[in-house]
């Protein structure tokens, strides 16, 4: 037991060495599954990296690692570094983009392992600690959904997260969970970059006219209530999933679509949210 808990302290320094490296990190996070907090989050990767960024991946989505797929390397395989001291080696994707998830570790879906939430947890623990992210200015962790013991221990981990961004569905239900987990982030202490109102109406390529299918301006309503800035509403698009499908970033392929320049508008009020940061400390 206490052999046990030496390592796990080990661990954790090692967390706090190799994080502290890393010029800044932003979690993503979402007050339940299926709001598009993965798409965001390789969307951002692809955009940061557009701009010069050398950025890196974490998926900590233990529920459903979707990153490699989202970034086409499902083909990808972790391996260990020569220089003997066991470090892990991430990934690399478009643009360079360092890629570490749970999925290079799990079997082909045809095979089923069941591979229980502590085993999974202490998987991503040794990515934290042991992955060689090598110089990265950006590490964007995109966290289990909720606001349950996983996100929350991942984030404990972690430390001096620069910053979280909210993602979450314009309508009612969505708020709830999202005013939940406005107040876990605030609770652990962890500054908010500010919410991303996503799937926010659907635009008809044929006719222009704007449908509310999933309802409307709950997150900018949740922003304004609680304070908390708003980062933009990305609508919902058909090619964000068909792009997602076949593992080409959606911003790239279609640059020139409402949802592209939305998400190019999320990573400026990201960048301007750290300037301000930098210029706080
Ligand atoms: P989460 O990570 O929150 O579980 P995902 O990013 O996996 O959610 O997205 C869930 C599904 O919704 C995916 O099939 C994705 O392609 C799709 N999706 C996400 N955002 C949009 C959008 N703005 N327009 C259309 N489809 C979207």
């Amino acid at each position: 037991m206490e052999e046990r808990m030496k390592e796990m302290q080990e661990q954790e320094k090692r967390v706090q060495t190799r994080l502290g490296k890393i010029r800044h990190k932003l979690a993503i996070l979402s007050g339940k599954g299926g709001v598009g907090k993965s798409t965001v989050t390789a969307n951002l990767a692809v955009a940061l990296a557009q701009r010069g960024y050398r950025v890196g991946v974490l998926d900590a989505d233990i529920h459903g690692p979707s990153i490699p797929k989202l970034l086409g390397v499902r083909e990808g395989k972790l391996t260990t570094s020569r220089t003997g001291n066991q470090e892990i080696v991430p990934v690399e994707g478009p643009l360079g983009i360092k890629i570490v998830s749970l999925d290079f570790l799990l079997p082909s879906d045809e095979t089923p392992v069941i591979w229980r939430g502590p085993m999974k947890m202490a998987a991503i623990r040794q990515f934290l600690a042991d992955v060689a992210w090598g110089d990265l200015d950006f590490l964007l962790v995109d966290l289990p959904p909720g606001t349950g013991d996983e996100p929350l221990s991942i984030m404990q981990l972690i430390k001096d997260i620069d910053g979280v961004l909210m993602i979450t569905a314009p309508s009612q239900v969505s708020q709830l969970v999202v005013k939940r987990a406005i107040g876990f982030t605030r609770e652990l202490n962890v500054p908010l970059v500010g919410i991303v109102e996503n799937m926010s109406g659907f635009i008809c390529p044929k006719c222009g006219a704007e449908f509310n299918i999933l309802g409307n301006g709950g997150g900018q309503k949740i922003s304004e209530q609680l304070g908390i800035p708003f980062l933009g509403k990305i609508p919902i698009d058909q090619r964000i999933c068909e792009d997602s499908d076949d593992g080409m970033p959606f911003i790239v392929k279609h640059a020139e679509t409402p949802a592209a320049k939305a998400f190019m508008q999320v990573v400026e009020k990201v960048e301007k949210y750290l300037e301000q940061q930098r210029g706080r400390s």
